[in-house]
């Protein structure tokens, strides 16, 4: 029972702070490489799109084996340009996971369209590609599988169903930029894929970035055009657009980091490999039952989150929910960890007004499940061990 146990063993790690994510540990050394970009830019005089823009358009494009890439401000900017660009508003409707960042919803109902939640596959948090085709009616416009935790989701399915009705796919690749579904990379095999470069991302920026990618040379333009206003040509606008334009300045950081990204995903996706070996035999626990997540076979994952679930066992005697008990256990001894996430979001209070919406018990299950360990690419192995050493403690003492 956690909370008699608190008090009882003290443990090394316990003199430890250890992060969820440190960005210094990433940026500082490329911090040469960096200042030399500012420095680029800023005597270059060009601070809103241009020539470093343009070239990180086309390394992430190359690396998405996309045609087109189109910078944006952020992850969010990205998923409001495509449902913009794909015409869809008031009266229509978009279907998307519960389980999931609040972006990839909060777009849809900002462009006017209701929301419409799919329920996730329990072992690797997904949308629940089975789930889909029932939620489809006349007003459905677009289908938004989210590849989250950097996990690729079902794809082949969803594509499938949404050229037979009709329906456009925009994939949310904002946590699984170089996710490879199939052999090939994410974010363009739909109408078109969005990436995020947040800094807490596989790639990330130093501040707010984002990307459109497509294979649709008209989709491409209409984007490019309403990231400015949708003006065309200059003081002309056949559309109403926004600012979504990216900064020449966090493109030139971009620059500087693309080039390290496979090394970063690589090292994340060892850090999940080993905790998943260490974690493996807490499966089924009496008391608390740790399941470590899955990897499909035929799917990369890039291992943006390390994400476990924490289920009462049978004989689960602590107070309250177990995911918690954890979290508090692993912050005692300084390690952080995170809930992604907390509230569904055909539960959250900003939607109620487009539902009532029926129970999503496998959402709902993750939202008190799910707790996300330190994976970034720096963690140090004694960092990981005494991650590893906590949540086994936690797992024993339970
Ligand atoms: C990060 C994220 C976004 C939004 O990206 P920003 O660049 O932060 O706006 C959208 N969807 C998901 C799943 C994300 O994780």
């Amino acid at each position: 029972m956690p909370g008699s146990l608190r008090p009882a063993v003290r443990y090394h790690v316990e003199s430890m702070n250890i992060p969820l994510l440190d960005v210094c540990r990433q940026n500082l050394p490329v911090e040469t490489a960096l200042e030399a970009a500012f420095r680029r830019v800023l005597r270059s005089g060009q601070f809103i799109l241009g020539k470093e823009v343009e070239e990180f358009e086309q390394t992430a494009a190359a690396a998405a084996r996309a045609r087109f890439a189109v910078g944006a401000s952020s992850g969010t900017d990205a998923i409001l340009m495509a449902l913009m660009a794909l015409g869809i508003g008031p009266g229509d409707e978009v279907i998307c996971p519960a389980f999931t960042f609040f972006a990839t919803a909060g777009c849809v109902a900002r462009v006017g369209a209701r929301p419409v939640f799919a329920d996730s596959c329990p072992a690797c948090f997904n949308i629940e590609a089975g789930g889909i085709e029932r939620l489809i009616t006349p007003r459905t416009k677009a289908i938004i599988p989210v590849h989250l935790f950097g996990q690729p989701a079902e794809l082949d399915p969803i594509l499938a169903l949404a050229r037979r009705t009709g329906v456009a796919v925009i994939e949310d690749a904002a946590q699984a930029f170089g996710a490879e579904y199939h052999g090939r990379p994410v974010g363009a095999r739909g109408e078109f894929g969005i990436v995020s470069f947040f800094p807490s991302k596989n790639l990330g920026a130093l501040g707010d970035a984002g990307l459109l990618l497509t294979n649709d040379a008209a989709l491409a333009e209409k984007a490019r055009q309403l990231r400015n206003h949708g003006m065309h040509p200059k003081y002309f606008h056949a559309m109403i657009g926004g600012n979504f334009r990216l900064d020449a300045l966090q493109a030139a950081f971009l620059n500087v980091k693309a080039p390290h990204l496979a090394e970063y995903t690589r090292k994340r996706q060892e850090h999940a490999s080993l905790y998943n070996g260490a974690f493996t035999r807490l499966r089924g626990g009496e008391a608390v039952d740790i399941v470590p997540p899955e990897i499909h076979p035929d799917r990369t994952h890039i291992s943006n989150q390390y994400t476990l679930r924490v289920r009462p066992g049978k004989r689960w005697a602590g107070a309250g929910n177990p995911r918690d008990a954890l979290k508090r256990f692993l912050q005692e001894r300084g390690v952080a960890s995170e809930v992604y996430y907390p509230v569904p979001l055909h539960r959250q209070e900003c939607f109620a007004a487009f539902g009532p919406y029926p129970p999503l018990l496998v959402a709902e299950a993750l939202a008190a499940e799910a707790l996300s360990l330190p994976v970034f690419p720096e963690l140090a192995p004694e960092e990981q061990a005494a991650v590893i050493e906590a949540v086994c403690a936690f797992a024993a003492l339970a």
